[in-house]
């Protein structure tokens, strides 16, 4: 048997044949892309709390990864048969073609996808949240950016499926690749020569796109990234006035009543406490007493069953189990963004430098010009003394920085009161001190903060109250001076346990 090299070279040359490349090349991108839209869609849907959502989210995965691809395929060109109607679009094979191949491929996507959310750590969104960030917001900001480049290498590999997957298009005779070697081979007979060119373009693009997606790869992982350059003018550095005026009468925060189940667990039991502008208030007691869950209360990042939360004298958070008007989102946003959080774990977003760490909230509410919301961000990374990092991605910094970050990210919100959950937790013992600076000038200013603490030497030297809990309860409160002199046995054991007695 013969084979004609001459002829299999020709082949290279053959219009037809480059004609259908770019018909390929066209046809999988345009099911990559609106394969990720649509699956991105999907993915959501399945995760979301409403019943039917996520049950026709699961229902359409279910079906379109069940029905082969091919089956799919001349059903959907053949619909015009049935329903004349949908001739206008389907009997032109590339959007028949396309339209099958979406369909199909949406389903494997949005499982691709939907590995990349899992990835995204639950404290990104609270972090998001606890600067007042939307839903929407905090999917496009944070959440899509991070989940798309964890699935990207697996989202680059289904491209080059996608590519083969079009051969199948031929049965519609949508004049791709394949179709176009057997109309030569019928004619001439020569099947190996031109199934060797048909198999030399499919390489030829799975080969050049494989190598666009790495480098595509290669340029949003954050791991590999170098600190950005961060203009270092002294006339853009704003000073940033000493944090806010009291407002006369008015209480900063004020908890009545505040009370929460996890299942049978009562975490919190009927807790008040009021806090005034300028005051600073920790919060002790032993691991499980409920301090986390109070904190996280007063911003909604967890509901209230009883009780109810007042803001500078407004209506903040109210129980799900009081009586009344509920007080609806918008008053919970509003609130949100005048309380500033800082959690154990820093929460800082990874794909973002320092500088935009610092002002992605204040951006998105549109707070001010960038001009003016810059000169704000490197004022305050220059008080916690980070001005010269501000190119820097997070994992550039020790967990310190990270922490002292994290605080300036809540204060470009200008909070009117500031929460911390164990701030300095986390972090290796030499780095604590530098944190806790921060936050001891931060008090010194007349900043209203309440903080969570296992650091009972700085609790008691910067608090003007300290709070001791304990069962979900507070067992005892009062300057520190009169806590120590008063203390109750229990507490009196708790501070030997934690050696500051
Ligand atoms: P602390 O911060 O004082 O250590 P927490 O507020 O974290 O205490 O927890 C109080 C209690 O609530 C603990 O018994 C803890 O196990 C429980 N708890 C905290 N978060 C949850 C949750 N999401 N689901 C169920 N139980 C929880
Ligand atoms: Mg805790």
């Amino acid at each position: 048997m013969q084979f004609d090299w001459h002829y299999a070279f020709s082949l290279l040359f053959n219009s037809d044949f480059w004609h259908a490349v770019g018909t390929v090349v066209e046809l999988s991108l345009a099911t990559w892309v609106l394969g990720i839209v649509l699956g991105f869609l999907l993915a959501l849907a399945r995760q979301s709390p409403k019943r039917l959502l996520n049950r026709s989210a699961a229902l359409y995965i279910w079906f379109f990864r069940s029905l082969p691809l091919l089956v799919l395929l001349i059903f959907v060109y053949n619909l015009p048969q049935v329903f004349p109607g949908t001739s206008v679009v389907l009997s032109n094979p590339f959007a028949a073609g396309l339209i099958a191949l979406v369909l199909s491929e949406a389903a494997y996507i949005a499982e691709i996808h939907r590995g990349g959310l899992l990835a995204v750590a639950k404290g990104q969104l609270e972090a998001g949240k606890a600067l007042g960030i939307g839903y929407g917001g905090v999917q496009r900001l944070i959440v899509i950016p991070q989940a798309l480049r964890v699935a990207l290498p697996t989202l680059a590999n289904e491209y080059i499926t996608i590519v083969k997957l079009t051969s199948l298009v031929s049965v519609i005779s949508l004049s791709e690749i394949l179709l176009v070697g057997q109309q030569l081979y019928t004619q001439n007979f020569l099947v190996m020569e031109t199934m060797l060119a048909v198999a030399f373009y499919y390489v030829l693009i799975v080969t050049v796109f494989s190598f666009l997606l790495q480098r595509l790869e290669r340029h949003l992982d954050v791991s590999q990234r170098k600190p950005k350059g961060v203009a270092d003018s002294r006339a853009e550095i704003a000073d940033v006035e000493p944090v806010q005026p009291a407002q006369a009468g008015a209480k900063a925060l004020r908890v009545q009543g505040a009370g929460k189940h996890y299942g049978q667990l009562e975490v919190l039991k009927d807790i008040d406490l009021e806090v005034s502008f300028g005051e600073v208030v920790s919060i002790i007691g032993p691991s499980g007493s409920g301090k986390t869950t109070l904190i996280r209360t007063l911003n909604g990042l967890e509901g209230l069953d009883r009780g109810s939360v007042e803001l500078c004298g407004q209506p903040f958070l109210r129980g799900t189990l009081e009586t009344g008007a509920a007080l609806g989102n918008r008053v919970h946003l509003d609130g949100i963004v005048q309380v500033g959080m800082v959690f154990q774990n820093f929460n800082l977003f990874p794909h973002k430098t320092v500088l935009d760490n610092v002002l992605l909230a204040p951006r998105h509410h549109g707070h001010a010009s960038d001009a003016q919301l810059r000169a704000l961000g490197l004022a305050l990374l220059s008080k916690v003394g980070l001005r010269e990092h501000a190119g820097k991605y997070p994992h550039q910094l020790s967990g310190g920085q990270q922490q002292r970050v994290a605080i300036a990210r809540a204060l470009a919100m200008r909070p009117k009161v500031m929460l911390f959950d164990e701030p300095t937790s986390a972090l290796d013992p030499e780095l604590v001190g530098d944190v806790l600076k921060v936050i001891e000038d931060l008090a010194r200013e007349g900043m209203t903060m309440i903080i969570v603490t296992h650091e009972m030497k700085f609790a008691f030297q910067v608090s003007d109250r300290v709070v001791f809990m304990e069962s979900g309860k507070i067992v005892q409160a009062g300057s520190p001076r009169d806590l120590l002199d008063n203390r109750s046995e229990r507490m009196g054991r708790f501070l030997k346990d934690a050696q500051l007695a």
